[in-house]
C-alpha cells in the first residue's frame, strides 16, 4: 500500500540537485520543527507516482502516503520530536490533485474558498521556481494554515502548511522541492477509497455484542479501583476565557464492553486544553479548548453524549484532515457534539437521522489523514455553541470541518449511577459508561 522506498541518485544529475537542495535549505524551513543548523542532516525522499522529490531535515519524518485515496494522493510531514511527544499534526503536506489539469486552478481556488462565506481568505497569486499557482492564506482548519496550488508537469499538487502566517514558510519549502516527470502509476497501488471505507463492519463478536445491548445496559458496576488518582490542578477550576459553560449534561459515550469489559476510560490522556485542544472562541479554526479524548480499544461501540440530528458523517477534510472518519451532531439551541478517529460509521451515522445518546453511531479508531492508526486509538469529542460547518461534496476537496462559535464545557458528564462535575474532573481520571435514562433537571453543579 505504500510507496516509502528511499532512492540514492544514481546519476549525476539527481547528486548535483541534492547538494544544491541542502544547501538552499534554511532554518526558517520547516517553522514548527526546532532550528537545525550546518550539521543537520537531510535525507532525500523521491516519488514517483506523486512526481516529486524532496529534500527534509532527517528529524522530520514522512509518514504517509494515503492509505485511503480520495482523490488526491500524497504524503504528509511531520515532526519526529513532537511525534515522540504524541503530537501528530502535519508540517506539511504535498498532494497531487488527480483530476485537475493546470488550465482548473482558478476553479480550484474558488471552490476551496467557497465553503467559508465568512472569512477572509487573501488569494494570491504567485510564481515559484518558474511554477505558477495561488497561495490561499489563512485557511480555516484545526489550527492555522497556507495552502498552495501550483502546477508542474501539467498536473495540479496541492500543497498545506501548517503555522501561523506561514506563507513565507511555504515559498521556500516549494523553491526545494524538485517536480520530475512521474514515471509510475498511481493505480499499481490499487489504494482503496476513503469513501469505500468509511463504514466498514467490525469484527464478529462486536456484533454480537451490539445485537445483544441495542441500548447502553445498565447493568454493570463501576470497580471498587478504577485507577489511580490525581489532584486536580488549580487553573482548571475556573472556565478558560471566550469558551462558553454549557448549562446541559452530556453522558459518556462507550458502553460496558469497552476496554476490554471494564466499561472505564479516562479523561484525558489529552485533557481540556492539552495537546490540539487549545482555541476557544476563534473564527477561522477548530474550538475545542474543552474536547476530552478518552482511550478506548479499538472497535469499541461509540455513542453521541447527547441526543440530535447527524448535520455531518464522514471523514474530516481540508485543514482538519487528522481528525480522521467525523460524525457531527446537531443537538439543538445550536449546540453541536463531534466525534473522530473513528474505525468506522455505523449506519445510523447519516445526514439528518436522528440519534440519542443511546444510539450506536461508529466504533473508536485512531483515524486521521485518510488513514486508520495515525493515531493511538481513542475518541476525541467536544461540545460547541454557536459553530459552522463547512461541507464540501464531490470534487477536489471533499471533506468536512467545524470552525467558528465557542468552545462548550458541559457543566456534568453523566454515567452509571452518577454525575462528573467540572470541578471535579482532572487529567486521567477514570469514567464509566453510560446509561440511558432521562436526566433529572440540574443546571449547577453540586458543589456550588
Ligand atoms: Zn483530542
Amino acid at each position: 500500500m505504500k510507496n516509502n522506498t528511499k532512492k540514492p541518485f544514481a546519476v549525476v544529475l539527481g547528486c548535483m540537485i541534492l547538494v544544491a537542495l541542502a544547501l538552499v535549505l534554511s532554518s526558517s524551513t520547516l517553522a514548527n520543527a526546532q532550528p537545525f543548523d550546518d550539521h543537520t542532516d537531510f535525507e532525500t525522499y523521491q516519488n514517483e507516482i506523486l512526481g516529486v522529490m524532496i529534500s527534509y531535515p532527517k528529524r522530520s519524518h514522512i509518514v504517509s502516503e494515503q492509505d485511503y485515496f480520495n482523490d488526491t494522493y500524497g504524503f504528509v510531514v511531520r515532526d519526529k520530536n513532537q511525534e515522540a511527544s504524541g503530537f501528530k499534526e502535519p508540517i506539511f503536506s504535498i498532494e497531487w490533485v488527480i483530476e485537475a489539469l493546470p488550465n482548473d486552478i482558478e476553479k480550484l481556488v474558488e471552490k476551496a474558498v467557497a465553503p467559508y462565506p465568512t472569512i477572509l481568505i487573501k488569494v494570491s497569486p504567485v510564481n515559484i521556481n518558474g511554477y505558477d499557482g495561488y497561495i490561499l492564506s489563512p485557511m480555516p482548519g484545526l489550527s492555522p494554515n497556507t495552502l498552495l496550488l501550483i502546477s508542474a508537469n501539467n498536473r495540479v499538487y496541492q500543497i498545506r502548511y501548517y503555522g501561523e502566517n506561514s506563507d513565507d514558510s511555504l515559498k521556500q519549502l516549494v523553491e526545494k522541492i524538485v517536480f520530475i516527470i512521474p514515471n509510475r502509476q498511481l493505480n499499481e497501488l490499487n489504494i482503496p477509497h476513503a469513501d469505500d471505507v468509511l463504514y466498514v463492519p467490525p469484527p464478529d463478536e462486536i456484533i454480537k455484542q451490539l445485537e445483544g445491548s441495542s441500548t447502553r445496559d445498565n447493568d454493570s458496576i463501576l470497580p471498587n479501583n478504577p485507577g489511580s488518582l490525581v489532584t486536580p490542578p488549580a487553573y482548571l477550576l475556573s472556565l478558560q476565557p471566550g469558551c462558553t459553560s454549557d448549562p446541559g449534561y452530556v453522558q459518556t459515550q462507550w458502553n460496558k464492553f469497552a476496554r476490554g469489559g471494564s466499561g472505564i476510560s479516562f479523561a484525558g490522556s489529552y485533557f481540556w486544553g492539552q495537546g490540539g485542544h487549545i482555541r476557544c472562541n476563534s473564527t477561522d479554526y477548530y474550538n475545542n479548548y474543552y474536547a476530552l479524548d478518552h482511550a478506548l480499544n479499538e472497535w469499541d461501540a461509540v455513542y453521541p453524549h447527547r441526543g440530535g440530528t447527524v448535520i455531518y458523517a464522514g471523514w474530516a477534510g481540508g485543514g482538519w484532515r487528522t481528525l480522521g472518519r467525523m460524525v457531527v451532531i446537531d443537538y439543538g439551541n445550536n449546540r453541536w457534539g463531534v466525534m473522530a478517529h473513528l474505525r468506522s460509521l455505523s449506519t445510523s451515522a447519516v445526514v439528518g437521522n436522528y440519534v440519542n445518546s443511546g444510539t450506536h453511531i461508529g466504533f473508536a479508531g485512531g483515524s486521521g489523514d485518510y488513514t486508520d492508526n495515525y493515531w493511538g486509538i481513542h475518541l476525541h469529542q467536544s461540545l460547541h455553541l454557536n459553530a459552522k460547518l463547512a461541507i464540501v461534496t464531490g470534487g477536489q476537496y471533499p471533506g468536512g470541518g467545524i470552525h467558528d462559535g465557542q468552545s462548550a464545557r458541559p457543566n456534568a458528564i453523566y454515567h452509571l449511577g452518577g454525575v462528573y462535575y467540572p470541578d471535579n474532573m482532572y487529567s486521567g481520571m477514570p469514567m464509566s459508561f453510560a446509561i440511558d435514562v432521562p436526566l433529572p433537571v440540574h443546571n449547577e453543579p453540586a458543589n456550588h
